[in-house]
């Protein structure tokens, strides 16, 4: 029997052995920078590190968790579907019940016009999975130059390559030869930010909407496949859209008969509020890539949910080219799926949605009540679950910090030791807050006063250092 080592030595064995994502390298494998976070166990909203400090984890892994840590009956559904049937491939029509009966309860809860879903292990593969469903879809179309597929900076939409080049990040492509393929951008609807002086919020989505149908003539329509994009814009930055941004986007997406990909994989399950982002902003996608919620991360599944239009014209490519040449081993896995059955029990059955809207609603205002005229607070926002707080020197001229400054994740080490998981996101200094659905009222305040706390002591800091003067502002 091996011994389990020591906690010493499996920090020193990961730095050794383990290539982390979004790391860097060269100091964790050294062991300078940060320390290796043991997760150890979860309960509720708190994770308890293997240093023995519990943490309310407000970011629910990476939006993830959404029914809460330590739920008994996914893990013994999942304990159940592996003791009887552990694995079975999908290919050529094979079939088991958990997947099947997760399927049709995901395109119940799924906007209208969702008719089947191809299941995956992440929300990058299910992204790419949507890419060669559209390229597909155009090819039995005939339509064989209709393949561009537009997203907008700061978007994310996964790790991959295809995924990773539709992802508007410039940190996941640099390096790495990213973007690839017929991918371009538009701009961010960040109305704070970007917006003219004066110009309202339907100005602004006019404007944007404006930008994405100059593109698609540019390229000519009949190169512009599809448009993706999340309904609230998550990993680079937590940005809600502007009013009116959804509509004047799909007129324009109708006009030149470009599909629509609703990326939900933060914003499905509840996050918002609603089922989907979709519901809440009255979108209606062509396809909708989920993962995440889908089984609060119990276990790994994703799906690439496609929609009555596009499935009619998948069906007709059989008679030209066979069978639907894609496929994962794991797809359709059926201890995944009865995790993701299980863990939408527990969602309808104790009405996590409603429970999401009206804490989230009170999350939102005790966040804007707490920071609206902070000194260093340019924007507080989110909506649902799902929210952030924008940092700047100047909230007024909207200036940002030196970046050599690092507030953003300064503040999220200082939440850290008071005891909470809050998010840096990876672009400007704003922290991100996606707590578990099942958060109370209670929690809410626990974690408005944890960030109080943490702005603070860094504002102090800045203080300090003299650094909230010239020096804070970013150049340019
Ligand atoms: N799409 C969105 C909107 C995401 O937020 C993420 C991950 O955070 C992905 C896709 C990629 O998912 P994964 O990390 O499971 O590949």
């Amino acid at each position: 029997m091996t011994s389990i080592p020591p906690n010493d030595d499996l920090v020193a064995i990961d730095r050794r052995h383990m290539l982390h994502p979004f790391t860097n390298l060269k100091e964790f494998s050294e062991g300078a920078g940060i320390l290796p976070r043991m997760l150890e166990t979860g309960q509720g909203i708190s994770v308890l590190l293997s240093n023995g400090r519990q943490y309310i984890d407000a970011f629910a892994g990476l939006y993830c968790v959404n029914v809460g840590y330590g739920r008994r009956e996914i893990a013994e559904a999942i304990a159940a579907q592996a003791h009887k049937l552990a694995y079975y491939h999908a290919y050529a029509g094979h079939s088991n019940e958990p997947a099947v009966r997760l399927a049709e309860r995901v395109i119940a809860m799924a906007p209208l016009g969702m008719r089947t879903i191809y299941y995956g292990l992440s929300g990058s593969d299910a992204n790419e999975t949507q890419a060669k469903i559209v390229w597909y879809y155009n090819n039995v179309l005939g339509r064989q130059k209709k393949k561009i597929i537009i997203s907008r900076q700061r978007g994310y939409h996964g790790a991959t390559v295809l995924a990773g080049s539709l992802t508007g990040l410039p940190v996941f492509h640099q390096a790495f030869d990213l973007p690839l393929g017929p991918v371009r951008h538009i701009s961010t609807p960040h109305w704070w930010r970007e917006a003219e002086p004066g110009e309202s919020e339907e100005s602004f989505s006019e404007r944007c909407a404006a930008e994405l149908e100059s593109l698609i003539l540019e390229l000519g329509p009949d190169s512009v496949a599809a448009f993706i994009g999340e309904p609230v814009l998550g990993t680079g930055g937590i940005i809600p859209p502007p009013r009116g941004y959804w509509a004047a986007i799909q007129q324009v997406l109708r006009r030149y008969d470009v599909l629509l990909i609703a990326d939900e994989v933060v914003c499905g399950f509840g996050r918002l509020g609603t089922n989907f982002g979709s519901h809440l902003y009255d979108i209606q996608p062509d396809l909708i890539t989920v993962a995440k919620g889908l089984t609060s991360a119990y276990l790994p599944l994703s799906g690439a949910i496609v929609g009555e239009k596009v499935w009619q014209v998948l069906c007709q490519g059989a008679d030209e080219f066979g069978p639907f040449g894609h496929g994962y081993t794991y797809s359709a896995h059926p201890v995944c799926a009865a995790a993701g059955l299980a863990n939408l029990d527990i969602i309808e059955r104790e009405g996590i949605v409603t429970h999401a809207a009206r804490v989230g609603a009170i999350f939102q205002q005790r966040l804007r009540d707490r920071f609206h005229d902070h000194p260093i607070v340019g924007e507080v926002r989110g909506v649902g679950l799902l929210a952030a707080i924008e940092f700047s020197p100047r909230p007024a001229s909207r200036a940002r910090f030196a970046p050599e400054l690092k507030v953003g994740a300064r503040i999220a080490a200082a939440c850290l030791e008071e005891g909470l998981i809050a998010r840096a996101m990876p672009h400007g200094d704003i922290l991100g807050y996606a707590p578990p659905l099942v958060l109370t009222e209670t929690q809410v305040d626990e974690i408005v006063d944890l960030t109080e706390r943490a702005v603070t002591r860094v504002l102090d800091q800045l203080q300090r250092e003299g650094a909230l003067g010239e020096r804070s502002v970013a150049a340019g």
